[in-house]
């Protein structure tokens, strides 16, 4: 932290309508904070005995938000692919295996990949959270978290398809109680990097009481939930033969849609039931990439901005994805949207650019914090380098190329320097904390250890991917 002075060829602030760009600006920061934005050679002057960062060659934006991801099972990155039955059949018999130390390793390997990639924000949803919230605070990062609560029993891979999860209202109860506890022990944390959000993990993952029961939480705390809804056919199924009624329809008649619910995915929302979520209030969380690798599907995120919903982006798990990569999230979302409708003006960059910053900031409840350069916000943002071949030629005039360059070329790793809470967290693509080879060999060998002790269960799974193992395809 410090005092400084950050110039760029152009200052994305992501205010106003669009993407609120300038030309030859600069972002003054004192300590966490942003304290100016404007053209650079007034501020160079008024702040001249100020040391300076960035250039003439330089993009400076706000740092990107994953408004959804669950970094804790990482380290089953790529293990369950292009299958049917993804959850029972695909990761479940991998995730019975998971150990407390894979579940820090393959976090941090999933937030160094975020923050590499420009991610300055996670809005982590996992369980359990002890050691990915002390990851976030070794890191720098910020993190949205939610320790998610869930009532099911050990056993999900040796359930039959479409067989009722059997719910331990017990085991759901610890798993309310523990995150309140980590709410109790960390909110703010980090000099205010941590904040949290409630995690029921699914409307068909856990009973109606206590779903009530976390609503009148959030009603009396301010605590939004983040929750799967309609994440799949297979919970709609679960649904309606638990309670007779589609996911969205009981959520409403639950009183759980308004303004304080974040829904992720929506893949089988219709039409009606998604406009009702936006014209409540609710907020969405798309996630194209994984949707699309898991699902085959895309989300009806158009209907929902269409209804005048706010919505963000996010990467979802690694098993799936299977990267987390903002840059590849806004580009997926615009291209399978596209897709989806036949119509190329559907989805254009700068609503995706958007969605992974001022809107998902929104979402997050952390729009006063972040997700747009202004004075008065923390100074989270990203320098990044016009003269990576993804960004050249950078063009003003009479076109600018610049946004749909970073949205539909860049990768992430144009990605020079990161700055979180007016902390340079990363210089020159170091990140300035952690060893990240030393983590990156070590998760290596845990998931190679992880594999190990699953074998026997991943071989007996039904899934696609040991059947293409089998044959010699992967
Ligand atoms: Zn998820």
């Amino acid at each position: 932290m410090g005092n400084y002075v950050i110039e760029g060829r152009f200052v994305l602030t992501m205010t106003g309508p669009g993407i609120g760009i300038m030309e030859n600006a600069a972002v003054v920061v004192s300590g966490e904070e942003i304290i100016e934005v404007g053209p650079e050679k007034k501020l160079k002057d008024q702040y001249r005995k100020l040391p300076r960062l960035g250039g003439a060659d330089k993009l400076i934006m706000p740092g990107l938000i994953d408004a959804h991801i669950h970094t804790g099972i990482a380290l089953l990155r790529g293990t369950a692919q292009d299958t049917r039955n993804w959850m029972q059949q695909g990761i479940a018999p991998f995730k019975k295996h998971i150990q407390p130390g894979d579940v820090q390793l393959g976090s941090m390997v999933n937030i160094i990949e975020g923050l590499k990639s420009g991610t300055t924000t996670f809005a982590d949803y996992d369980y359990p959270l002890d050691d990915i919230i002390k990851n976030y605070l070794d890191v720098g990062a910020r993190a949205c978290l939610a320790s998610t609560v869930n009532e099911l029993t050990p056993g999900m891979d040796k359930l039959k398809i479409g067989e009722l999860y059997p719910f331990d209202e017990k085991l759901g109860r610890g798993r309310l109680q523990k995150a309140l506890e980590l709410i109790e022990k960390w909110e703010g944390a980090g000099e205010g990097r941590l904040t949290f959000l409630l995690g029921p993990q699914g409307p068909d993952m856990l009973g109606e009481k206590l779903l009530e029961e976390i609503k009148e939480l959030s009603n009396k705390t301010g605590y939004k939930i983040h929750m799967h809804v309609a994440q799949g056919d297979r919970e709609i199924d679960q649904m309606e033969k638990r309670y007779g009624i589609r996911s969205i329809p009981f959520l409403e008649k639950q009183g759980l849609i308004d303004e304080d619910l974040i829904a992720v995915h929506l893949t089988e929302a219709t039409a009606e039931e998604t406009y009702l979520l936006a014209e409540k209030g609710a907020k969405m969380i798309h996630c194209p990439g994984s949707i699309g690798i898991i699902d085959g599907l895309v989300p009806p995120v158009l209907e929902f901005l269409q209804a005048g919903g706010q919505a963000a982006l996010g990467s979802d798990q690694a098993p799936g994805n299977n990267c987390n990569n903002m840059f590849n999230e806004m580009k997926m979302a615009c291209v399978l949207n596209k897709v989806r409708k036949g119509d190329p003006t559907v989805m254009p960059a700068w609503k995706a650019l958007r969605m992974a910053t001022v809107e998902a900031a929104g979402v997050l409840g952390l729009g006063e914090k972040v997700g747009s350069l202004e004075p008065g916000k923390k100074a989270d943002l990203l320098i990044i380098d016009l003269n990576q071949p993804t960004l050249v030629p950078a063009i003003a005039e009479p076109v600018r190329n610049i946004v749909p360059n970073l949205v539909y070329s860049a990768r992430g790793n144009e990605v020079e320097t990161v700055i979180v809470n007016g902390e340079v967290i990363m210089e020159n693509r170091k990140l300035k904390r952690i060893d990240e080879e030393r983590i990156c060999r070590e998760a290596n060998l845990a998931g190679n250890e992880l594999a190990r002790r699953a074998s026997e269960d991943i071989l007996s799974s039904a899934n696609e991917t040991v059947q293409m193992m089998k044959k010699g395809y992967l």
